[in-house]
């Protein structure tokens, strides 16, 4: 018997085998739980079907999170299977590629500053609301992905740094609103990872062997990896634990020098 035996876990954000949602997915599913995905777009919707099968998942289903139309549609077709579940995962963000290089000042504009924080951060909010009465209280669950640039200058990683500050602060807040209803929410700041998204940050290799010098571990963390203490943390081992940012990066965010 696996760790999330008899939990239903909703999750966004697969775009490929590489995604960190998928890692988290296969991790699930190993620990007992039923799967449903979303999908961005039409683009990814065989790749997301593909990997549903992987799962046992027949519930494979479209979320744009920049429109309320798509995410209300989302919920209402999610109630034709199950009624209730206990975990939401968001693993999804976006900003425009030319603002992910070269100097933040310079490249960040007022378009891609809120573009950024709307589907990487408010997305969270929106998601969390829609599915409030859906959640199952006491076995609740939401879960996002961040990273260290919330909190430290990073090259090329700019207007997203922001971003990722506010999904940060969403989660205190969301865990502060949502505790008395017994629905916890936490995030995993993940180190580096090659995916689709993280290819778009100028220098990203860099970054890698960067991490892999200098962690404490000397090595680059997995999407496995994240899936694991994102099982955890979903589960009632962790019942106890919300409002939360884990590190997932190999020790990386402890060293000073
Ligand atoms: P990925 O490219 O595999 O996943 C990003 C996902 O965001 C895609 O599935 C894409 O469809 C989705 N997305 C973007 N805009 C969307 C929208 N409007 N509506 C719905 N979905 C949308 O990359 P990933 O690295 O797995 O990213 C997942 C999360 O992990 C992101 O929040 C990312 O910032 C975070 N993260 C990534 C790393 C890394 O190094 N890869 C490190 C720390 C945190």
């Amino acid at each position: 018997m696996g760790i999330l035996t008899g939990k239903r876990a909703l999750i966004t954000g697969i775009a490929s085998n590489r995604s960190i949602a998928w890692g988290i997915a296969s991790a699930m599913y190993r620990e007992g739980a039923e799967i449903a995905l979303t999908y961005q777009n039409e683009r990814l919707y065989s790749r997301v079907a593909e990997l549903a099968e992987k799962c046992d998942s027949t519930i494979v289903l479209p979320c744009d999170v920049s429109d309320d139309k798509s995410i209300n549609e989302l919920f209402v077709s999610l109630q034709k299977s199950w009624d209730k579940f206990d975990i939401l995962v968001h693993s999804l963000a976006f900003a425009p590629k030319e603002e992910l290089e070269g100097d933040f000042v310079q490249n960040t504009s007022r378009q891609g500053f809120s573009q950024a924080h709307e589907i990487s951060s408010y997305s969270l909010t929106a998601l969390s609301k829609a599915a409030r009465s859906l959640i199952r209280p006491k076995t609740g669950s939401i879960l996002t992905l961040s990273y260290i640039g919330s909190s430290r200058g990073m090259p090329s990683y700019n207007v997203m740094g922001l971003a990722k500050a506010s999904l940060e602060a969403n989660v205190r807040y969301l865990a502060y609103s949502l505790g008395p209803e017994s629905i916890r929410v936490n995030a995993i700041s993940a180190g580096p990872i090659k995916t689709l998204a993280a290819a778009g940050i100028g220098g990203f290799r860099k970054i890698l062997d960067h991490v892999e010098e200098k962690a404490p571990l000397r090595k680059n963390v997995t999407a496995d990896e994240v899936g694991n203490a994102a099982t955890f943390l979903c589960s009632e081992l962790a019942s106890g634990i919300t409002g939360e940012i884990l590190y997932v990066d190999a020790g990386y965010h402890i060293v000073g020098m």
